[in-house]
Protein backbone atom coordinates (compact mmCIF):
# COMPACT_ATOMS: atom_id res chain seq x y z
CA UNK A 1 0.00 0.00 0.00
CA UNK A 2 2.95 2.67 0.92
CA UNK A 3 4.91 1.59 -1.78
CA UNK A 4 1.96 2.01 -4.22
CA UNK A 5 0.86 5.57 -2.58
CA UNK A 6 4.80 6.07 -2.78
CA UNK A 7 5.14 5.19 -6.90
CA UNK A 8 2.02 7.22 -7.26
CA UNK A 9 3.72 10.03 -6.48
CA UNK A 10 6.32 9.97 -8.39
CA UNK A 11 4.55 9.01 -11.33
CA UNK A 12 2.48 12.34 -10.45
CA UNK A 13 5.71 14.20 -10.17
CA UNK A 14 6.88 13.13 -13.45
CA UNK A 15 3.80 13.91 -15.27
CA UNK A 16 4.25 17.36 -13.09
CA UNK A 17 7.14 18.31 -14.70
CA UNK A 18 5.92 17.67 -18.56
CA UNK A 19 3.30 20.29 -17.63
CA UNK A 20 0.46 17.02 -16.89
CA UNK A 21 -1.85 16.07 -14.47
CA UNK A 22 -3.68 12.87 -13.71
CA UNK A 23 -7.48 12.95 -12.42
CA UNK A 24 -7.84 11.21 -9.54
CA UNK A 25 -12.06 11.02 -10.52
CA UNK A 26 -11.68 10.42 -14.03
CA UNK A 27 -8.18 9.07 -14.63
CA UNK A 28 -7.34 10.88 -17.53
CA UNK A 29 -4.01 12.55 -17.75
CA UNK A 30 -4.80 16.29 -18.82
CA UNK A 31 -3.03 19.29 -19.42
CA UNK A 32 -2.28 21.40 -15.84
CA UNK A 33 -4.26 24.16 -17.69
CA UNK A 34 -7.36 21.58 -17.19
CA UNK A 35 -6.81 21.75 -13.33
CA UNK A 36 -7.91 24.59 -10.59
CA UNK A 37 -5.10 25.52 -8.36
CA UNK A 38 -5.31 24.99 -4.64
CA UNK A 39 -3.33 25.46 -2.47
CA UNK A 40 -3.95 23.30 0.35
CA UNK A 41 -3.01 20.38 -2.40
CA UNK A 42 0.53 19.66 -2.99
CA UNK A 43 2.09 21.05 -6.22
CA UNK A 44 -0.75 23.87 -5.84
CA UNK A 45 -2.97 22.16 -7.98
CA UNK A 46 -6.14 20.15 -7.80
CA UNK A 47 -6.07 16.72 -8.15
CA UNK A 48 -9.52 16.78 -9.94
CA UNK A 49 -9.86 18.10 -13.46
CA UNK A 50 -11.84 20.92 -13.84
CA UNK A 51 -14.24 18.96 -16.09
CA UNK A 52 -15.34 16.42 -12.78
CA UNK A 53 -15.01 19.57 -10.01
CA UNK A 54 -17.57 20.89 -12.45
CA UNK A 55 -19.58 17.52 -13.21
CA UNK A 56 -19.52 16.85 -8.73
CA UNK A 57 -21.09 20.89 -8.84
CA UNK A 58 -23.39 20.40 -10.65
CA UNK A 59 -24.41 16.99 -9.10
CA UNK A 60 -24.15 18.69 -5.66
CA UNK A 61 -26.67 21.53 -7.01
CA UNK A 62 -29.10 19.26 -8.09
CA UNK A 63 -29.22 17.72 -4.90
CA UNK A 64 -29.10 20.53 -2.86
CA UNK A 65 -31.11 23.03 -4.90
CA UNK A 66 -33.87 24.46 -3.22
CA UNK A 67 -31.87 24.58 0.32
CA UNK A 68 -29.10 26.61 -1.91
CA UNK A 69 -31.51 28.72 -3.90
CA UNK A 70 -33.00 29.88 -0.31
CA UNK A 71 -29.48 30.06 0.92
CA UNK A 72 -28.12 32.67 -1.92
CA UNK A 73 -31.31 34.44 -1.61
CA UNK A 74 -30.91 35.11 2.16
CA UNK A 75 -27.41 35.47 1.33
CA UNK A 76 -27.84 38.22 -1.13
CA UNK A 77 -31.21 40.04 0.58
CA UNK A 78 -28.75 40.75 3.53
CA UNK A 79 -25.64 41.49 1.68
CA UNK A 80 -27.73 44.36 -0.68
CA UNK A 81 -25.21 46.61 -1.42
CA UNK A 82 -22.11 44.53 -0.90
CA UNK A 83 -24.17 42.25 -4.32
CA UNK A 84 -24.94 45.57 -6.20
CA UNK A 85 -21.36 46.82 -6.11
CA UNK A 86 -20.06 43.07 -6.61
CA UNK A 87 -21.52 43.68 -9.88
CA UNK A 88 -20.76 47.07 -10.80
CA UNK A 89 -17.39 46.05 -10.69
CA UNK A 90 -18.01 43.30 -12.64
CA UNK A 91 -20.03 44.94 -15.48
CA UNK A 92 -17.36 47.73 -15.50
CA UNK A 93 -14.64 44.77 -16.06
CA UNK A 94 -16.06 42.57 -18.25
CA UNK A 95 -17.92 44.92 -21.07
CA UNK A 96 -17.84 42.80 -23.48
CA UNK A 97 -19.05 39.59 -21.51
CA UNK A 98 -21.77 41.92 -20.21
CA UNK A 99 -23.04 42.81 -23.30
CA UNK A 100 -23.11 39.02 -24.57
CA UNK A 101 -25.31 38.44 -21.07
CA UNK A 102 -27.51 41.19 -21.90
CA UNK A 103 -28.35 39.65 -25.29
CA UNK A 104 -28.33 36.36 -24.76
CA UNK A 105 -31.18 36.96 -21.49
CA UNK A 106 -33.03 39.80 -24.12
CA UNK A 107 -33.40 36.90 -26.96
CA UNK A 108 -34.46 34.34 -23.97
CA UNK A 109 -37.44 36.88 -22.38
CA UNK A 110 -38.22 37.33 -26.36
CA UNK A 111 -38.58 33.48 -27.17
CA UNK A 112 -40.34 33.18 -24.13
CA UNK A 113 -42.83 35.59 -24.49
CA UNK A 114 -43.30 33.98 -28.57
CA UNK A 115 -43.56 30.43 -26.27
CA UNK A 116 -40.65 29.21 -28.27
CA UNK A 117 -37.96 27.21 -26.01
CA UNK A 118 -34.37 28.72 -27.18
CA UNK A 119 -31.07 27.13 -26.01
CA UNK A 120 -28.83 29.37 -27.72
CA UNK A 121 -25.52 29.75 -25.69
CA UNK A 122 -23.03 32.94 -25.62
CA UNK A 123 -20.46 30.47 -27.35
CA UNK A 124 -22.74 29.62 -30.05
CA UNK A 125 -23.23 33.16 -30.62
CA UNK A 126 -19.62 34.00 -30.73
CA UNK A 127 -19.39 31.24 -33.20
CA UNK A 128 -22.13 32.56 -35.29
CA UNK A 129 -20.41 35.89 -35.47
CA UNK A 130 -16.59 34.23 -36.64
CA UNK A 131 -18.43 31.53 -39.03
CA UNK A 132 -20.16 34.78 -41.26
CA UNK A 133 -16.58 36.82 -40.62
CA UNK A 134 -18.67 39.11 -38.62
CA UNK A 135 -20.14 40.59 -41.90
CA UNK A 136 -23.93 40.62 -42.91
CA UNK A 137 -24.86 37.75 -45.15
CA UNK A 138 -26.72 39.91 -47.27
CA UNK A 139 -25.16 43.34 -47.73
CA UNK A 140 -21.50 42.21 -46.49
CA UNK A 141 -21.57 45.34 -44.08
CA UNK A 142 -19.25 44.97 -41.04
CA UNK A 143 -21.10 47.06 -38.48
CA UNK A 144 -23.95 47.22 -36.48
CA UNK A 145 -24.66 43.12 -37.42
CA UNK A 146 -26.81 41.29 -35.20
CA UNK A 147 -27.90 37.52 -35.51
CA UNK A 148 -31.33 36.98 -37.08
CA UNK A 149 -33.62 34.33 -36.73
CA UNK A 150 -33.70 33.35 -40.43
CA UNK A 151 -37.13 31.45 -40.31
CA UNK A 152 -38.68 34.69 -37.78
CA UNK A 153 -39.12 33.81 -33.98
CA UNK A 154 -42.61 35.05 -34.77
CA UNK A 155 -43.66 32.53 -36.44
CA UNK A 156 -42.49 30.40 -33.80
CA UNK A 157 -39.30 29.73 -34.64
CA UNK A 158 -36.54 29.73 -32.06
CA UNK A 159 -32.82 30.55 -32.41
CA UNK A 160 -30.85 27.43 -32.68
CA UNK A 161 -27.60 27.64 -34.78
CA UNK A 162 -29.52 25.74 -38.30
CA UNK A 163 -31.05 29.14 -38.07
CA UNK A 164 -29.14 31.39 -37.18
CA UNK A 165 -28.04 33.91 -39.63
CA UNK A 166 -25.58 37.57 -39.33
CA UNK A 167 -27.62 40.37 -40.73
CA UNK A 168 -26.64 44.42 -40.39
CA UNK A 169 -29.61 46.13 -38.60
CA UNK A 170 -30.71 47.56 -42.57
CA UNK A 171 -30.75 44.14 -43.89
CA UNK A 172 -32.25 42.82 -40.15
CA UNK A 173 -35.13 45.36 -40.55
CA UNK A 174 -35.63 45.09 -44.23
CA UNK A 175 -36.61 41.53 -44.13
CA UNK A 176 -38.20 42.02 -40.64
CA UNK A 177 -40.90 38.86 -39.90
CA UNK A 178 -40.98 37.71 -43.74
CA UNK A 179 -39.78 33.95 -44.26
CA UNK A 180 -36.58 34.26 -46.58
CA UNK A 181 -38.63 33.18 -49.44
CA UNK A 182 -41.23 35.92 -49.16
CA UNK A 183 -37.80 38.22 -49.19
CA UNK A 184 -34.89 37.16 -51.40
CA UNK A 185 -34.26 34.81 -54.85
CA UNK A 186 -34.75 31.72 -54.93
CA UNK A 187 -30.88 31.51 -55.55
CA UNK A 188 -29.55 33.84 -52.47
CA UNK A 189 -32.79 31.33 -49.80
CA UNK A 190 -30.61 28.09 -51.13
CA UNK A 191 -27.06 29.81 -50.88
CA UNK A 192 -27.96 30.65 -47.19
CA UNK A 193 -29.47 26.99 -46.72
CA UNK A 194 -26.48 25.58 -47.12
CA UNK A 195 -23.67 27.91 -44.97
CA UNK A 196 -26.52 27.10 -42.47
CA UNK A 197 -25.98 23.44 -43.01
CA UNK A 198 -22.11 24.10 -43.20
CA UNK A 199 -22.51 26.06 -39.69
CA UNK A 200 -24.25 23.16 -38.17
CA UNK A 201 -21.56 20.84 -39.45
CA UNK A 202 -18.74 23.00 -37.95
CA UNK A 203 -20.17 23.65 -35.06
CA UNK A 204 -21.32 20.31 -34.03
CA UNK A 205 -17.04 19.17 -34.48
CA UNK A 206 -16.15 21.79 -31.44
CA UNK A 207 -15.36 19.88 -28.44
CA UNK A 208 -17.83 21.08 -25.51
CA UNK A 209 -16.21 23.68 -24.25
CA UNK A 210 -15.96 24.68 -20.10
CA UNK A 211 -17.57 27.67 -21.01
CA UNK A 212 -20.57 26.38 -22.75
CA UNK A 213 -20.47 23.85 -19.84
CA UNK A 214 -20.84 27.24 -17.69
CA UNK A 215 -23.55 28.29 -19.79
CA UNK A 216 -25.82 25.29 -19.71
CA UNK A 217 -25.58 24.73 -16.11
CA UNK A 218 -25.63 28.60 -15.29
CA UNK A 219 -24.01 27.95 -11.81
CA UNK A 220 -22.40 31.82 -11.89
CA UNK A 221 -25.89 33.09 -11.62
CA UNK A 222 -26.98 31.07 -8.56
CA UNK A 223 -24.12 32.10 -7.00
CA UNK A 224 -22.52 28.36 -6.28
CA UNK A 225 -19.26 28.51 -8.30
ZN1 LIG B 1 -11.49 14.23 -14.28
ZN1 LIG C 1 -26.74 44.03 -44.65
Amino acid sequence: MTTNRHEEKIHRAELLKQGKNKCTVCYAVKSVAMFHRNKQQQWGISSICKVCTHKRRVAWYQENATHARDYSKAWARAHSVQVQQRALAWNRAHPIRRREIVRTSTRKRRAKKQAVHEQFTTEMERFVFQFWGSRCAVCGETKNCCIDHWHPLSRGNGLTITNAVLLCLRCNSKKHAKLPDQHYTPEFVETIRSRLSKQEQQWLALPLTLAEFDDICNLDAIGVA
